[in-house]
């Protein structure tokens, strides 16, 4: 579904994506974890196009990224974006932020959106705070909103940049039962997280990056109980 061919990517004299070759299937869920400054979230980010690559190519269902305009708008609701500060519109109520996208990008009738998008909230659990405006909800609100949001547009895939890292400790849990339950449903993921018990639960691969390289990609039993690279093992040992 989402494919990257020797992508190149340099930020001045930083060359943070190196030749980076990964193939995403369809349904399938993939873990990416590294160090802080190894290109995770610059990896998420040319995959929609928030950032430009040097060289190389993506495709998403065959077909090349788009440049600019309403094919790049589309593109954004196909891949479904959830940062680790949530990005919510302030000024926006909970549901005109899961209606807006609905609206603008894929044309839909005000009704059709807002029926929708109370199915999407009930379904991640925030059914009850449609009315309210993001800086009253709790950070783990705010996120299932965000998920919501995205999942409105019918995304091909979702990507998720470290979802829960600035939540407080006894919300991480309830954002990601609802990434759990996408999973389980099919959908297709790249999530980079530092949640370990996630990556072995849900992740199809792991893909471990260092230097702007991906270093070892391996299923998670597989990845945790024997990484290969002494990079891998001395992240790990790191952290877990
Ligand atoms: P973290 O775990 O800390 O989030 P990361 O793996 O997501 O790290 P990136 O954010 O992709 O890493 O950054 C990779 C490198 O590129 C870092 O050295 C970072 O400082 C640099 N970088 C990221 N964005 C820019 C930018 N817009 N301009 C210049 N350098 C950047
Ligand atoms: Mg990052």
């Amino acid at each position: 579904l989402v494919v990257l061919r020797r992508v190149n990517k340099h930020f001045g004299a930083l060359h943070v994506l190196q030749d980076i070759d990964l193939t995403i299937a369809r349904g399938e869920v993939v873990v990416v974890i590294g160090p802080s400054g190894s290109g995770k979230s610059t990896l998420c980010r040319t995959i929609n196009r928030l950032e430009t690559i040097d060289s190389g190519t993506i495709t998403i269902d065959g077909r090349p990224l788009p440049q600019e305009g309403r094919e790049l708008a589309r593109l954004r609701a196909d891949v479904g974006m959830v940062f680790q500060s949530f990005n919510l519109f302030a000024h926006k109520t909970v549901l005109d932020n899961v209606t807006l996208g609905q609206i603008k990008v894929r044309k839909a009738d005000r009704r059709a959106a807002e029926q929708k998008a109370h199915a999407l909230l009930d379904r991640v659990g925030v059914g009850a705070q449609a009315a309210k405006y993001p800086a009253q909800l709790s950070g783990g609100q705010q996120q299932r909103v965000a998920i919501a949001r995205a999942l409105a547009m019918d995304p091909k895939v979702m990507l998720f940049d470290e979802p829960t890292s600035a939540l407080d400790p006894e919300m991480i849990n309830e954002v990601l039962e609802v990434m759990q339950q996408l999973a389980r449903e099919g959908m297709t993921m790249v999530v980079v997280t530092h949640e370990m018990g996630f990556a072995r639960s849900a992740a199809n691969r792991v893909v471990f990056m260092a230097d702007g390289r991906i270093v070892e990609e391996a299923r998670p039993d597989r990845f945790f109980s024997n990484p290969r690279s002494d990079r891998a093992k001395d992240f790990l040992s790191k952290i877990l």
